[in-house]
């Protein structure tokens, strides 16, 4: 986190809710909040965390899957119909297949228990420079040689211009309004192809491929452009 991020931070006193059952995570993740300036507020129960919720909609939500009164999705689904607020989830080495479910019940991104503090941070300062930047309408970006600007439809690298396809083009803009999140292959599929072509995760792989080939210096060992193994894509700079 920059300086300027954090005092922003510290000056607006952002909530942020805990809904995690194991004592020792909760408690760390608790601390390092408050040392980034949030207020925190924590749950080791869905039904509890729902009723702080309904109490004071937190900016964003850290959620664990497994609870004992029942499954961390149906958070999501209840959190979703009265918050478009981002939710980070903490999913279990072992079910890879509950992220991917959770990710499309709602939940902005993952992170795989154990995780590392820093990894941690930037996920949520991530969330929140996303959800901030909704309103704000950032339009231009660069990293590496790589100027883009949207507005403008036009790519810079190293100074020359270069061309994308629609597709490529709508493909970079989608990952680029998720910067350093994960995008899934579902949410790539539905907002480049529509619904009928959630079955066809090649598409996504085959245009990846190409903007990779536009963007990266090397498309075989990509700086940006990352792949989350069987999940989706994420920019990251
Ligand atoms: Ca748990």
């Amino acid at each position: 986190m920059t300086e300027r991020e954090q005092s922003a931070m510290q000056d607006t006193h952002l909530s942020i809710l805990i809904v995690e059952d194991d004592h020792a995570i909760s408690e760390l993740l608790g601390s390092i909040f408050v040392a980034m300036g949030f207020t925190v507020s924590q749950s080791t129960h869905i039904e509890h965390g729902l009723a702080l919720v309904q109490r004071e909609i937190p900016e964003i939500v850290v959620l664990d899957l497994g609870l004992p009164d029942g499954d961390g999705k149906v958070f999501i689904e209840q959190f979703r119909k009265i918050s478009s607020n981002p939710i980070l989830v903490l999913s279990s080495r072992v079910n890879e297949e509950e992220k991917v479910q959770a990710l499309n019940l709602g939940a902005d991104d993952y992170l795989t228990k154990p995780f590392g503090l820093s990894e941690m941070k930037a996920r949520v300062n991530a969330l929140l420079r996303r959800n901030k930047r909704i309103g704000a309408l950032e339009s231009t970006f660069s990293f590496g040689d790589i100027q883009i600007d949207l507005q403008r439809r036009r790519i810079l690298k190293k100074n020359i211009e270069i061309h994308l396809t629609p597709i490529e083009f709508e493909l970079l803009d989608l990952l680029l309004k998720n910067r350093g999140r994960v995008v899934t292959h579902r949410k790539i599929l539905t907002e480049l192809w529509g619904g009928e072509h959630l079955s066809d995760q090649h598409y996504s792989r085959i245009y990846m491929g190409h903007l990779r080939k536009k963007i990266e210096e090397d498309a075989t060992q990509p700086r940006f452009l990352l792949t989350e193994l069987g999940v989706g894509y994420r920019l990251e700079f």
